[in-house]
């Protein structure tokens, strides 16, 4: 296609992004894609020759270049090599495949366990392998992109509850047909806000109504409940979710993602789902690195607790210089700025400080609700964490949000 003549929807489409991209980078507002090229514990990095203090990382527990992870992956490429021969149902499954699926099982108490090559991925196909035409799916209205993707895929009836409002899910449960199939679905922990699910009551109401219970654990694995096993732990409510779902790229630093559940459920997703069938088994060092990383979470319970110690630490700080937090209870800290103007002004001031820390602005967020979406990390020193508040709250200050 030859974008210089044709003048139809794509092209169009294409020219506005690329129009949008440019209108950033040239009033420099862009701070996206940005390579680091040094890691320096993770809470500390190199970017275009300058040490940076990471706010952005989702490697909540400081797992990332963990000696024993990185071993783990560097012995399965010694045994196995690269690749894989394929996917899993043919000849793409080696032994650490079982091996990571029987310890995530363990690690969330559930009878089995199955992994795919991104969690994005397990997402889209978990939800349209368990729904489709006929069936109803209920979904709260600020999951992450790939659960809303899931669920258009699906074909089922689509429907978005109020943000964490159980009224409103339960509104909506009750109004489809009793003998209808019904799936509830929402983050354990709020990608962009940082709040968590009301657990005990999205169970109640599952179990009121007949519908299945699946909760995104990409944020809290690691974060939430006192070993970092999760939702469940958090709220002591062991064999609550039907489908337990967690990426491994996240706190577990590796790729790929998986379903924890009953083993029939399992065996299901297994034979019937396409991203398993159609899709390249994970790479050796990715399954080797992901199976160590959640030992590593059990057998070093201090960095759940300094985690946890670091969030109170932020959290508090914040909000004690006078900055709104949202509901956050968790690593994921929003600082509300208000117009999208605002959060890029803090952003270029805060990145001029050496602090790598992003925008969230509309459509991500609402008009109005633009913020910086800043996450603390175990790896974090105490006075780093100072000095970044510090830094947020010069900039803050100047552009009057404090
Ligand atoms: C990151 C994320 C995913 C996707 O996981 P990847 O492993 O990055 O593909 C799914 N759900 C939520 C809530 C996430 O934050």
């Amino acid at each position: 296609m030859d974008l210089n003549k044709s003048n139809d929807a794509v092209a169009r489409r294409v020219a506005a992004m690329v129009s949008r991209v440019e209108g950033m980078k040239a009033s420099d507002e862009y701070y996206y894609n940005m390579p680091v090229t040094e890691l320096r514990g993770g809470a500390k990095v190199m970017v275009d020759g300058r040490e940076m203090g990471m706010y952005a990382s989702y490697s909540y527990l400081g797992l990332v270049g963990h000696p024993r992870i990185n071993k783990a992956a560097q012995d399965a490429i010694a045994k196995y090599g690269t690749g894989t021969h394929g996917v899993r149902t043919l000849a793409g499954t080696l032994d650490l495949h079982h091996e990571l699926e029987e310890t995530i099982a363990g690690f969330k108490r559930a009878e089995a366990a199955v992994t795919y090559t991104s969690g994005y991925v397990t997402n889209l196909t978990a939800v349209s392998t368990l729904v489709g035409r006929g069936d109803y799916v209920f979904s709260d209205k600020l999951n992450h992109a790939s659960i809303v993707d899931g669920c258009m895929m699906s074909g089922a009836k689509f429907r978005r509850f109020k943000h964490n409002d159980m009224e409103s899910l339960e509104r909506m449960v009750a109004d489809a047909p009793a003998d209808s199939a019904k799936l509830v679905v929402a983050d354990a922990v709020f990608s962009m806000d940082g709040d968590i699910i009301d657990l005990p009551r999205i169970v109640e109401i599952c179990r009121k109504y007949d519908a299945w219970l699946m909760i995104d654990e990409a944020h809290s694995v690691g974060v939430l409940g006192k070993n970092g096993r999760g939702i469940e732990e958090h709220f002591d409510l062991w064999g609550a979710v039907d489908i337990k779902m967690g990426t491994l790229s996240k706190t577990i630093p590796s790729v790929g993602g998986y379903i924890a559940g009953k083993k029939d459920l399992i065996s299901y997703l297994r034979h019937a789902s396409r991203a398993y069938i159609f899709s390249a088994a994970l790479p050796p060092a990715q399954a080797a690195a992901a199976k160590e990383a959640f030992q590593v979470i059990l057998d070093e319970p201090w960095r759940v607790e300094k985690l946890n110690a670091n969030t109170k630490q932020f959290i508090g700080g914040l909000k004690a210089r006078g900055f709104d937090t949202m509901l956050t209870e968790t690593a994921i800290v929003p600082v509300l700025c208000g117009a999208d103007e605002t959060a890029f002004a803090i952003t270029r001031y805060a990145q001029k400080k050496d602090l790598f820390v992003l925008p969230v602005v509309s459509p991500a967020v609402p008009v109005g609700l633009a913020r910086l979406r800043a996450t603390v990390l175990t790896s974090h020193e105490s006075e780093d964490i100072e000095y970044a508040m510090d830094v947020i709250a010069e900039a803050g200050r100047q552009v009057g949000v404090i």
